[in-house]
């Protein structure tokens, strides 16, 4: 028998997969170009050309047994953690070197890593609403709970003075996302520095360990020249999780990194306890080849050109028609308030007209949706009409 543990990732899955299947049904009845799909966040600019070229060089160029083979270290390529060091010295002026860096399966090994590595079965990590959905799973693995910090509403900045309220000895970590999935919000460095400070006071008070976990996938996807601080330079209990899913559109080769400061607690043990968690999640090490290929493409970087169309052109039509959406700042979502209120119903109402979107409800942020503008151009353009007849639809219910 199926162990019942995973009965409820299965009923929910089925959810995703029943979106995926009606995304596949539309096309074949409306015509592809007829559906607005709009749910998922894969990127939709190609990987650059310097990817495909530095996988044929790393093919040509370096001993096969290096670049498919097992890795002496479970952390990843020492050469390869150098360069990621040193790519995040020269940009943000930090110390790293290769004992720094843990190469990992993307971002969500990498979250998978560190959460094994810092947080004890019963420990709580405490996530700001919205907050991606799988960081409830990711806790769950390890035996961890996840306690949601109730959004703010009104900026869709985390909620720092409920945070305080909600820190115990229990809890171990507090998970941050900037660029956002799913508001697109960036926390600027005032607000860095004020968690900073409130996570110290609490460590001091509570005498223990607090960590931060930054999820930055969407590190690079900043619009305007916005800049997004760097978690160590202002925490030193920080550890930061990163991926080339998003910012080379490789997210099916499962490249990123964590970083772990040398002034962390604890920091021996913790990299060995992270080396070893890689292994023992069955992950080993991140994978060889793509490893080389983003040593090499490590200043490589995608067309934020085209999200940033998107995103205008997605943010004037839907406003235009009356829909109240966050700017985003960064990433490649619009977080959208449904008309009438309602989410699921406003989605439900949005997939009539071939809308594909997602309820906030998955983000545990009800009354909300995310659009996904990681799309063609002309997605965007051809389905303002749909949206404006559902706005319409869903404001005589409301
Ligand atoms: N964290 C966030 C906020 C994401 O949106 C995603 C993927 O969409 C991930 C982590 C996982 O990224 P990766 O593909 O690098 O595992």
């Amino acid at each position: 028998m199926t162990a019942k543990s995973m009965m409820p990732y299965v009923e929910g899955n089925s959810a995703i997969r029943a979106m995926f299947e009606e995304g596949a049904r539309l096309a074949e009845r409306y015509g592809k170009e007829n559906v607005f799909d709009f749910s998922l966040g894969n990127p939709s600019v190609p990987a650059p050309a310097e990817v495909n070229q530095a996988i044929k060089e790393v093919i040509e160029e370096e001993d096969s047994f290096l670049i498919h083979g097992y890795n002496r270290s479970n952390s990843g390529y020492d050469d390869v953690r150098g360069k990621v060091a040193q790519h995040l010295n020269r940009i943000h002026g930090t110390g790293f070197d290769a004992h720094n860096i843990v190469m990992t399966v993307g971002a969500a090994g990498g979250l998978n890593v560190a959460i094994k590595t810092l947080v004890d079965p019963g420990e709580e990590i405490l996530a700001f609403a919205p907050y991606f959905v799988e960081y409830g799973n990711y806790a769950k693995n390890h035996g961890a709970v996840l306690k949601e910090v109730p959004a703010d509403t009104v900026t869709f900045y985390p909620n720092l003075h409920v945070m305080e309220e909600m820190i115990t000895e229990k809890t171990r970590a507090v998970i941050i996302n900037s660029p956002n999935n799913p508001t697109g919000v960036i926390y600027g460095e005032d607000l860095i520095i004020r968690l900073a400070d409130t996570l110290r006071r609490k460590q001091y008070e509570l005498g223990t360990e607090i960590y931060i976990i930054a999820d930055e996938p969407y590190r690079e996807l900043a619009y305007d020249g916005a800049t997004v601080p760097f978690l160590t330079k202002y925490y030193d209990n920080a550890v930061v999780a990163y991926s080339w899913s998003k910012s080379l559109s490789l997210p099916g080769e499962r490249i990123g990194y964590l970083v772990f400061p040398g002034e962390m607690a604890d920091f021996d043990n913790a990299i060995d306890a992270a080396n070893i968690a890689n292994r023992v999640l069955g992950y080993v090490n991140a994978p060889s080849l793509i490893q080389r290929v983003a040593a090499r493409c490590i200043d490589c970087s995608t067309d934020i050109e085209a999200y940033d169309r998107n995103r205008k052109a997605l943010y004037n039509g839907l406003t235009e028609i009356g829909y109240t959406c966050v700017y985003p700042e960064g990433a490649f979502y619009m977080w959208v308030k449904a008309p009438g209120g309602d989410d699921r119903e406003f989605c439900a109402k949005a997939k009539e007209h071939n809308i594909l979107i997602v309820p906030g409800s998955s983000f545990a942020c009800p009354g909300y949706v995310r659009i996904a503008y990681c799309v063609a151009e002309e997605t965007i353009i051809n389905s303002l009409p749909a949206f404006e007849k559902v706005f319409a639809e869903c404001e005589d219910v409301g």
